[in-house]
């Protein structure tokens, strides 16, 4: 099966949409004086699920630049997640185990890090296709830090997710093309990313 790459003008893209976010998390993060600094808690334990083929194929690019002995850790450090979250969930529980990509508490791979991972933390705002308004309050941290604001919850500030998603959501259309509807939906954790390989084209699945 053809192995998928990003063409060089969409990890382009990519990588400005992911500058964006870090950008409009920093501004928040910023007026609510809030960082990762000091923090007794690691969000890169936090179960958290990947749907698109752009970003997959993207930390793929990340991937293939890393020498033999680290992609033998992460790849071990990978199976070991995937397996363990199998049993965890079978049992009925969230799995909280650390990422695999992780290294000595920090990101291994940080050039090459997920929406989620560049969004988790500072209270944010969605507006959805169907127009529906969504708001989160952001980590434990952040929310103790909006309850002692002066402006409160309602009027702390939130990064708004809106036109980041579009963003992503316009690029994937475009990486997929017009068989995007033969693709499988995807719904995967950065370790099973890891462990199934890069995505590959379904039409050569076929031939
Ligand atoms: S996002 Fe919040 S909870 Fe997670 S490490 Fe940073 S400060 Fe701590
Ligand atoms: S990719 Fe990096 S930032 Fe994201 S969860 Fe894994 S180690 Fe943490």
């Amino acid at each position: 099966m053809k192995e998928l790459f990003l063409p060089p003008e969409l990890s382009c893209e990519i990588r400005e949409i992911y500058a964006s976010m870090v950008t409009a998390y920093d501004e928040v993060a910023d007026a609510l004086a809030m960082s990762c600094q000091g923090c007794p808690d690691n969000c890169c334990d936090s179960y958290f699920l990947h749907y698109t083929y752009s970003e997959w194929a993207y930390l793929w690019e990340g991937i293939r630049g890393l020498d033999d002995a680290r992609l033998d850790r992460i790849i071990q450090r990978a199976h070991e997640y995937v397996d363990q979250s199998r049993r965890l969930i079978v049992r009925g529980e969230r799995p909280q185990l650390m990422c695999p990509l992780n290294e000595d508490g920090r990101c291994g791979l940080y050039s090459h890090r997920l929406m989620i991972c560049r969004t988790h933390g500072v209270p944010a705002t969605l507006t959805r296709p169907d127009g529906r308004h969504q708001r989160f309050p952001g980590c434990f941290r952040c929310q103790e830090l909006v309850k002692v604001s002066p402006d409160g919850e309602s009027g702390a500030p939130a990064m708004d997710r809106t036109i980041v998603y579009k963003r992503l959501a316009q690029l994937e259309a475009r990486f997929l093309g017009d068989r995007r509807g033969v693709f499988p939906r995807i719904k995967q954790t950065i370790a099973e990313m890891i462990v199934n390989g890069p995505p590959r084209d379904i039409k050569s699945a076929r031939d």
